[in-house]
């Protein structure tokens, strides 16, 4: 049921996670180390903003010191004061290794992970500017490229903290995001009633009702009621472990089928905010798959920078040019094969892109399942709670037993108080607005996809679907369900020591946002399904209102996600939108894996993307926005590598016979106008609402 998320900790920039000091695999642990996690991030962008400011204040002599920019603004010929160049050397050496060391220290990370990228060929770029500098300034002829040296360095370092920037940027609009959704607790006061309080305002000793699905809010002790709880989010071991009173319940686990009442030991509070950070954290630590693609690039270009430079210097040699001449142009191709703009190619995108998400309501843990939603091909929406609004009303009672309907309602609703499902919630508000109350069930058991069980007053209550009947051989006299039928309406039944004893017919509206919804994917070329555990004839009737292109009916739980497989082996790439517990393997199966905000903690745990807002029309915006990001990154891709197409051999001297030669100046200047490019063109995603 649980999915494995890739921890792999990857940070925004490409580069950057050589000299963080983070790697390896984050699993899902609580406490302290996740503040310290948040921490760093701030301090990284403090690091390169404090660098970036000390290099550019050195930059200035440089520039002054610098002949060619003296002579541009034709302010004093020849020097202004004896060894002047050894005073450019010294600051120069300043910006070198202050300003240059982040990218340094990233060079000999990426060399030991045998992954040369973009850190390398920074740092081998600025490396062979300085060294050839150097040895110009003391002994071999030819010019000095410190101030281009320098500037580089300044664009570099600026470069990257704005990117760490608007990556925490997006990390705080995902936080305002998490707090939105994470769940209330389901508190017990004295009189065993259920009051919903905020997680955070949980406080040691208070007594807490986890139904199904439901994720244990904080440490505890089980003082009531067995289950099996999966613990695997915490532990990564994913069978879920039996657990009966008197056993300790940890925080962030999932409770299984049964229903458990905890005492908590811990405040909320802690828990709670783990769980904010975790969830950040898992969302900001997810791999773009375009990222990988950038990263692969950025080798590629290295190699090629690498063998260019090599060959620039030979081939000018070998024609009789001096070396002086030879290295400038290789340093030249350097310089401009730099690939700065394609190490903010794609996190540019992706930081933009998770802030317009963010603002929509939209919590995506996994990049890449996000990615894959521009090629989706079909949606499945589970109807309960997902399509409909899931908000039930008893409309009919068919009594056939000896009971009364108060006594009905009354066991119905005491089973059903231990119940996450929205069935059940609306036979608990409808028994309690007709003033009678129930007691309290023992033994409560879901079953998956049909009802529930539990002991009320001693006697095997089960609130269970028509399927569930007809699978156990029991009969229930057609005739008084008919006009029910008719009308569409879903149908529970209710035994009494296995005997049928009352029909309860409930309605449930659909969302008024469904209709807009499937309208605007068939519009966009999506099929739309749906895929429900309800009975054929309640599915039709929604089926036809929201005119579905196909539907399923009485699918249970296991079945849901095999459903999903046999759509995927027709060749469909299908997404799962659902709210429920039953909806949990099928959220995991899919290629995207879509949870609604106020559904269980189960589905959500399952998913890849979360509608915190709980509007199905989301879904549109989900696969328009991961179209636009991924629109967005190819461009990007293209503007930070297409231009050294060009640049490459400009740079290296190819057009010198008709004139044409680019200084490294020239080389910086174009190389830091593909950055800007990439960064405007980040900044201009939309999507149409
Ligand atoms: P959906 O796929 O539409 O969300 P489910 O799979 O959750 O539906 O439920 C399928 C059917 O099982 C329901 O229509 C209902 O008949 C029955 N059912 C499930 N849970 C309960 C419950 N707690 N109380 C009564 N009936 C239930
Ligand atoms: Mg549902």
């Amino acid at each position: 049921m649980e999915r494995q998320h890739a921890h792999q900790h990857e940070s925004m920039s490409m580069g950057s996670d050589n000299f963080s000091g983070r790697s390896g695999d984050h699993s899902h642990h609580k406490g302290h180390g996740d503040h310290e996690h948040h921490d760093h991030h701030e301090h990284m962008v403090r690091d390169f903003r404090k660098r970036f400011w000390i290099s550019l204040i050195i930059t200035v002599p440089i520039l002054i010191l610098s002949p060619m920019i003296r002579s541009f603004f034709r302010f004093g010929d020849g020097e202004l004061f004896s060894g002047e160049g050894i005073v450019q050397f010294v600051f120069a050496t300043l910006v070198f290794f202050y300003g240059g060391w982040p990218f340094l220290k990233g060079c000999i990370g990426e060399i030991k992970k045998h992954q040369p990228g973009m850190m390398t060929l920074i740092a081998l770029a600025v490396s062979v500017a300085y060294i050839y500098s150097v040895a110009v300034v003391f002994s071999l002829e030819g010019k000095v490229f410190f101030w281009e040296l320098a500037t580089l360095l300044d664009i570099m370092l600026v470069g990257h903290w704005i990117e760490m920037r608007s990556v925490m940027g997006a990390s705080s609009a995902l936080e305002s995001l998490v707090k939105l959704m994470l769940s209330e607790a389901a508190r017990l006061n004295d009189s065993d009633e259920v009051e919903m309080v905020e997680v955070s305002d949980l406080k040691h000793g208070d007594r807490v009702l986890i139904r199904p699905g439901e994720k244990v809010p904080a440490d505890g002790v089980i003082v009531r009621g067995r289950s099996s709880i999966n613990e695997s989010m915490l532990t990564g071991e994913s069978i879920p472990v039996e657990r009966g009173e008197g056993d300790e319940a940890i925080g962030g686990s999932i409770n299984g089928e049964g229903s458990i009442v905890i005492k908590i030991m811990k405040t909320g509070d802690d828990t709670y905010l783990a769980q904010v950070v975790n969830l950040v954290r898992e969302a900001q630590a997810s791999r773009s798959r375009t990222q990988d693609l950038a990263n692969r690039a950025a080798m590629w270009l290295t190699y090629l920078a690498v063998s260019s430079g090599i060959i620039t210097v030979t081939t000018w040699l070998l024609l009789g040019f001096s070396l002086d001449f030879a290295l400038e142009r290789a340093v030249t191709v350097m310089v401009i094969t730099c690939p700065h703009a394609l190490g903010l190619a794609v996190p540019l995108v992706v930081a933009a892109s998770t802030a317009i998400s963010a603002a929509h309501g939209l919590l995506i843990r996994d990049r890449s399942a996000f990615e894959r939603a521009r090629g989706l091909d079909a949606i499945l929406f589970d109807k309960t709670g997902t399509l409909t609004e899931g908000r039930f009303g008893i409309t009919d009672i068919v009594l056939v037993g000896d009971l009364d309907e108060e006594s009905v309602l009354r066991m119905t609703a005491s089973v059903e108080s231990r119940s996450e499902h929205p069935i059940a919630a609306g036979i608990v508000k409808t028994t309690v607005d007709r003033g009678i109350s129930y007691p309290v069930p023992n033994d409560f058991q879901a079953i998956p996809g049909k009802g529930a069980s539990a002991k009320v007053d001693g006697r095997a209550v089960k609130v269970v679907s028509p399927g569930y009947l007809r699978e156990a051989g029991l009969e229930f006299d057609d005739a008084l369900l008919s006009d029910i039928n008719a009308k569409g309406r879903t149908i529970v039944f209710t035994l009494v020591d296995e005997v049928p004893v009352a029909a309860l017919a409930l309605a449930d509206v659909v969302r008024e946002e469904s209709r807009e919804a499937v309208k605007r994917l068939k519009e966009m070329g999506v099929r739309v399904m749906m895929l429900t555990g309800d009975s054929n004839a309640v599915a039709k009737s929604v089926a036809e209102e929201l005119d579905l292109d196909e539907y399923f009916a009485e699918v249970l739980p296991a079945e849901k996600s095999a459903k999903v497989r046999e759509i995927q082996q027709r060749g469909l790439r299908v997404a799962m939108t659902g709210d429920g517990v039953n909806d949990a393997p099928a959220l995991t199966q899919a290629d995207v894996g879509i949870a609604i905000g106020a559904g269980t903690d189960v589905a959500i745990e399952s998913a890849d993307i979360i509608l915190v807002r709980s509007d199905p029309r989301d879904v549109t915006t989900i696969i328009e926005l991961s179209r636009a990001t991924y629109r967005k990154m190819i461009q990007n891709l293209w503007w930070a590598t297409g231009y050294n197409s060009f640049a490459i051999p400009l740079a290296a001297g190819v057009f010198f016979s008709v004139g044409i030669v680019l200084s490294p100046a020239a080389g910086a200047v174009l190389m830091s106008l593909s950055t800007v490019v990439v960064a405007i063109n980040a900044r201009l995603l939309r999507i149409a609402n």
